[in-house]
């Protein structure tokens, strides 16, 4: 793969409540590391990473986001320029879950109609469980979103939401014969 020259550029946003792990999938899927401490994300952070779908060579710019209102202004605008959205909730928060049509609306608010949704269920390692993953799924399915379960504590499919993500937004592109 040219990682000088990618088939293609794509930003993606990480969005949900403080706590539910964004930052942990990102480290993950970055670094393949796990961090226990909870150190809350302040602004925005931004990831690259080059990976390989389907033989086509893609770079992802992952903008990590705060879930504290006072950044909500900073946030909208990368919502504007998203390709893909990855909204997560923690499967042992309700709460977090609850509030994932609140961030639909938001993003739906600022973004292109076209944008990718992905809506993932992190810390599928803890127990128990606040969320079903058949509610999970029918929530998903309602709102017209994939849904994917996930771990960044061990590391169970992480790479798959960014694949995910990456071959629908192509996908997409295909389809509108750019
Ligand atoms: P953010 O505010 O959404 O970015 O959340 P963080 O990534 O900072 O994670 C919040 C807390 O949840 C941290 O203490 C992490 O160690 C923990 N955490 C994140 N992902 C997981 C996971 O998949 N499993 C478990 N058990 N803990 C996690």
């Amino acid at each position: 793969m040219n990682q000088n020259n990618p088939d293609y550029v794509f930003k993606l946003v990480i969005i949900g409540d403080s706590g539910v792990g964004k930052s942990c999938l990102l480290i993950r899927y970055a670094e393949n590391t796990f961090a226990e401490t909870h150190v809350a994300t302040i602004g925005v952070d931004f990831l690259l990473r080059n990976l390989s779908i389907d033989g086509e060579s893609v770079r992802l710019q992952i903008w990590d986001t705060a879930g504290q209102e006072r950044f909500r202004t900073i946030i909208t605008g990368y919502y504007r320029n998203a390709d893909g959205v990855i909204f997560v909730f923690d499967k042992t928060k309700r709460d977090s879950f609850d509030h994932i049509e609140d961030w639909l609306k938001e993003v739906e608010r600022y973004s292109s109609a076209k944008v990718v949704k992905v809506l993932v269920g992190n810390k599928a390692d803890l127990q128990p469980h606040a969320v079903t993953t058949e509610e999970a799924k029918l929530k998903a399915d309602q709102l017209n979103l994939e849904y994917i379960e996930a771990s960044a504590k061990s590391a169970f499919q992480v790479d798959l939401i960014f694949d995910s993500v990456a071959r629908k937004i192509i996908q997409k592109t295909h389809e509108a014969g750019i």
